[in-house]
């Protein structure tokens, strides 16, 4: 069934720059209702232990989620388990269209999509998607248990991907196109050091390889990236770990992006190309990419969001070409 409803803030996103803005919003009385979008709680629910979230030495990232939605809901915030399909950002108030028929007329919006997993685009690769080859170790690693496992890349994400597949696989080959890791040196540490860790340096992911019936991974053929020879890994799964792009897709052509499709925002500040549209968190930042700093990136949005209400006011009717004061200027992609 289709509605309409207007709100004077709708956040779109539930990762720690949603909720972190939920919370700011709802203090500040502007009633602010989040969209989760088909991930509650975002990238950290595919996580397990996060280590660097200030407060807690370790903390289970689908815990850390959980606690700051249920901190959104206690501060006001409504939390609408929904996805957004489309905006209209041309025209005042902007419009969100929701899976569930719902559309949302808003005055101002905090965008807070964030990032979602690269694949290498291999024919194979596609082929073989969720019958041996993942993007997400928490979610299939249990699958493996006794079983060779490859991870391919060569960040933060993939010595993690690696550490926790340890846990279920009998060997855990970790693939990277370089001789040096990019992950934090503590993970490095961790990584060289594990008994069941080997490490392939200098090889690309070539192809896929695998059974038809029943459909799953045998093995990869991986190309040295210095002689170009190929020579194959016999491996039941296969967990491609090789970086995030942000989820900009919805506001596509609406707003300035960079970088590979990062919203741009005026330096300092969470302002986008729009006046009263601002942007927090992965979605915006192709340099941190920290729970932290993207929680960071959702206060500045709320107390910016807040901040341009009051002096712009209900903005129904209003044509986003009108200099709106605050906000109203953006500055150059750099
Ligand atoms: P995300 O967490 O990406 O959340 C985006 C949200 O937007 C989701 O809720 C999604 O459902 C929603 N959404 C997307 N599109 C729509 C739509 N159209 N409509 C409605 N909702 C939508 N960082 C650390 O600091 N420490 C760590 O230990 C750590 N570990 C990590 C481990 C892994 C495996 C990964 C992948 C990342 C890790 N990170 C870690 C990075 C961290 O998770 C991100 O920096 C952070 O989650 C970004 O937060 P965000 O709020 O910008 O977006
Ligand atoms: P990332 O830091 O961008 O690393 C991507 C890795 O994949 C790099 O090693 C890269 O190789 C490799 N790669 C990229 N494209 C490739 C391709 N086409 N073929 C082969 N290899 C390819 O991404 P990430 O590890 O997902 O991390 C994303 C962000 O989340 C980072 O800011 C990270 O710090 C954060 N994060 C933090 C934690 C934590 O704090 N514990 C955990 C996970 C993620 P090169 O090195 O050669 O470029």
């Amino acid at each position: 069934m289709s509605t309409h409803r207007h709100v004077k803030l709708l956040i779109v996103g539930s990762g720690p720059a949603g909720y972190t803005a939920a919370v700011y919003a709802a203090r500040a009385m502007l009633e602010p209702v989040l969209v989760q979008g088909i991930q509650p709680g975002g990238q950290l629910t595919i996580t397990t232990d996060v280590e660097n979230w200030p407060g807690d030495t370790s903390i289970m990232g689908p815990d850390l989620m959980v606690r700051m939605e249920a901190h959104a809901n206690a501060m006001g915030a409504e939390i609408v388990s929904d996805h957004i399909n489309s905006v209209d950002l041309s025209k005042r108030p902007f419009t969100a269209v929701a899976d569930s028929g719902t559309t949302y007329t808003a005055d101002a919006m905090i965008l807070a999509t964030g990032a979602q997993a690269k694949w290498l685009g291999l024919p194979s690769e596609e082929a073989f998607k969720g019958f041996g080859v993942s993007a997400c170790a928490t979610c299939d690693g249990f699958f493996y248990r006794g079983q060779e496992v490859a991870v391919i890349g060569g960040g933060n994400t993939a010595v993690e991907e690696a550490l926790f597949l340890t846990n279920f696989a009998s060997k855990v080959t970790l693939v990277h196109r370089r001789d040096e890791l990019r992950a934090e040196k503590i993970l490095q540490k961790r990584l060289l050091e594990h008994p069941k860790v080997e490490v392939i340096w200098n090889h690309q992911l070539d192809s896929v390889y695998g059974a038809d019936s029943p459909k799953g991974v045998e093995g990869i053929n991986i190309k040295n990236t210095e002689t170009g020879d190929v020579r194959k890994v016999q491996v039941s799964g296969v967990f491609i770990a090789i970086g995030h792009a942000p989820a900009s897709d919805l506001v596509k052509d609406q707003l300035e992006t960079h970088m590979g499709g990062y919203v741009v925002t005026k330096p300092g500040t969470t302002e986008t190309s729009v006046p009263g549209v601002f942007a927090a968190g992965d979605l915006t930042d192709h340099v941190y990419r920290q729970a932290v700093t993207s929680a960071g990136m959702g206060c500045m949005a709320a107390l910016e969001a807040e901040r341009w209400l009051a002096e712009n006011g209900e903005t129904e009717g209003k044509d986003v070409s009108e200099p709106l004061g605050y906000g109203a200027k953006v500055e150059p992609a750099q």
